[in-house]
């Protein structure tokens, strides 16, 4: 019961404009230990360190042609390929000067045309500000459940997908293989994993937090059970490194061990929910009580362990 009135809290949520809000995990800005980024949930993404320069774009070491973007504290990969450019989110919410920036850093590397636009997942945060992209005559890409919940809750600034994807879709241009692949329903029912199978790279956004807890009570998520698996089937890939949407402290990039960590966090928290469960201590005992000290240098730890474990809770109760 307390999860369906989160549910209708979440729902309620997703139909006005603070989706995106909603749903921007707080992820720590480069250069910045992960522990000492806990900025308030409802905010806005972390701005910049005061150091660092308000965007940047990155060759990914390594590679010939994959490159990372990084406006603020968030980021989008994007490969240039001998027929064409492949962009992803264009990450240009209530900032359109993010995605001109991100177009005129694309014609500083190539005067390939942008042929593609690849959506990580619909959170309006990551997608929104793509009509300059669109201009240019890139087709947009997307899960199909990406483009329903767009279909449910338009917003005036993301650009609608021309295709949409399944569990599967190998995107090939010029010499280059980009495959868009659906491990299923995790902290969206939409996300898609971008897999380049010959830099062994993966491009995932929020639903691999580096070292870092899970966003708040984890809205928009059905299942953190599925989420677990999904996880399960990220590792089932072949990769080395992974790009997350939101920069790791230092840029570092996500490795499988990160992924493990994540599914061992989970883990930990649900054997720890449940016990609090079976004692009676769901859910503002367990809120309050719970602490799991193995991680409690990982980003937001303090901040939202005790939502994390309420999230917890309603599974307990059979929500
Ligand atoms: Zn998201």
């Amino acid at each position: 019961m307390l999860y369906l009135r989160t549910s209708i809290a979440a729902a309620v949520l997703i139909s006005g404009s603070a989706l995106a809000l909603a749903q921007t995990p707080a992820a720590p800005p480069p250069a910045a230990p992960p522990a000492a980024a806990a900025p308030p949930a409802a905010t806005a993404p972390p701005p910049p360190a005061a150091t660092a320069p308000l965007f940047a774009t990155t060759k990914v070491e390594g590679t010939d042609n994959v490159y990372i973007f990084r406006y603020q504290g968030h980021q989008s990969m994007f490969v240039v390929t001998t027929a064409g450019v492949i962009v992803t989110d264009p990450i240009g919410l209530r900032r359109p000067q993010a995605v001109t920036t991100y177009i005129d850093e694309i014609k500083k590397v190539t005067q390939q045309p942008i042929k593609y636009v690849v959506y990580s997942h619909s959170h309006y945060d990551h997608i929104a500000g793509g009509k300059p992209f669109k201009d240019l005559g890139a087709k947009f890409i997307a899960h199909r459940n990406a483009r329903a919940q767009l279909q449910r809750f338009p917003h005036p600034d993301v650009v609608m997908p021309d295709e949409v994807v399944g569990d599967k879709r190998v995107l090939r241009l010029g010499t280059t293989t980009l495959e868009l692949l659906y491990v299923g329903r995790n902290h969206s029912d939409n996300s898609l994993v971008m897999r380049l199978p010959k830099e062994k790279l993966i491009f995932t956004v929020d639903f691999v937090p580096i070292q870092t807890l899970l966003f708040r009570n984890l809205p928009d998520t059905v299942s953190p059970p599925e989420w677990e698996k999904s996880l399960g089937r990220v590792l089932a890939l072949d990769w080395d490194r992974m790009i997350p949407g939101h920069p790791y402290a230092g840029g570092r990039l996500g490795t499988k061990q990160d992924v493990k960590d994540l599914v061992g966090y989970m883990q930990d928290l649900s054997a720890e929910v449940k016990k609090a469960a079976e004692e009676g201590k769901c859910t503002d005992t367990a809120m309050k009580d719970i602490k799991l000290p193995k991680y409690e240098k990982w980003g937001n730890y303090a901040t939202f362990l005790p939502s994390n474990v309420e999230r917890y809770c309603y599974l307990n109760n059979g929500n």
